[in-house]
């Protein structure tokens, strides 16, 4: 589970991903807005923790605009009792939730999974390429009508690419949005797995889905290859 904190005091945003990483979450910290709303575009996260008031930003306006973006990755907002900006506000942003600070960590931690199980339940889930569709829900994938059988990894590496399909994405990527924070092995193991998955995904149905862009990385064909 990885998951976006975006909080302006340094001390607060240190032990959030402290305690976050303590439970067991990968953690990226942003310190303002403008970052944050970077680092939610660029990786994919479980779920995201976002201060109200924040430089350059503030966290109404990262809401509102990742929603507009078709982001639905499930945000719980940190307000202050005594702010001037209220809850209505920020559910009309699109919000899944809200702790007043100052909060307990584990009231926190509670929201947080529960946002994270909603969303899981609610999401519209299939990722497809032409053929190619993946159920992250369902924990299954297919080519056609045949199933195909892939490990736990080789399945998440698709489910990335396919969440990033006609984009070119980095081996960086992969092992960043894949492993978790403790993975510190070097990211050319993107190379075997993603071997492993064109000889599942499409050797046997005479297909290239995905495209190696020399210099670069991988590429998903939006057609599914
Ligand atoms: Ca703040």
């Amino acid at each position: 589970m990885r998951v976006l904190v975006v909080e302006d005091e340094a001390p607060m945003a240190e032990a959030l991903r402290n305690g976050l990483e303590a439970e067991g979450f990968a953690v990226d910290v942003a310190l303002d807005g403008e970052e944050g709303l970077w680092l939610a575009r660029e990786n994919v996260y479980d779920a995201i923790v976002l201060d109200v008031m924040l430089p350059k930003v503030n966290g109404y306006v990262v809401c509102r605009t990742l929603r507009d973006e078709e982001n639905w990755t499930p945000i719980v907002m940190l307000t202050a009792k005594d702010g001037e900006l209220d809850e209505a506000e920020g559910l009309d942003t699109g919000a899944d939730d809200f702790v007043t600070k100052p909060f307990s960590f584990v009231v926190l931690v509670a929201r947080l999974r529960a946002v994270m199980r909603r969303r899981t339940t609610e999401r519209p889930v299939q990722l497809s390429a032409g053929d190619l569709i993946l159920d992250p829900a369902e924990g299954r994938a297919w080519r056609g009508d045949t199933a195909l059988d892939l490990t736990a990894r080789e399945f998440s590496i698709l489910q990335y690419l396919l969440s990033r399909v006609g984009e070119v994405v980095s081996k960086t990527d992969v092992v960043s949005n894949v492993w978790d924070f403790a993975f510190d092995g070097s990211p050319n193991i993107v190379e075997v797995y993603v071997s492993s998955l064109r000889k599942k995904i499409d050797t046997p149905f005479d297909r290239q889905s995905i495209e190696t862009v020399r210099g670069h990385g991988y590429r998903l064909a939006r057609g599914g290859g």
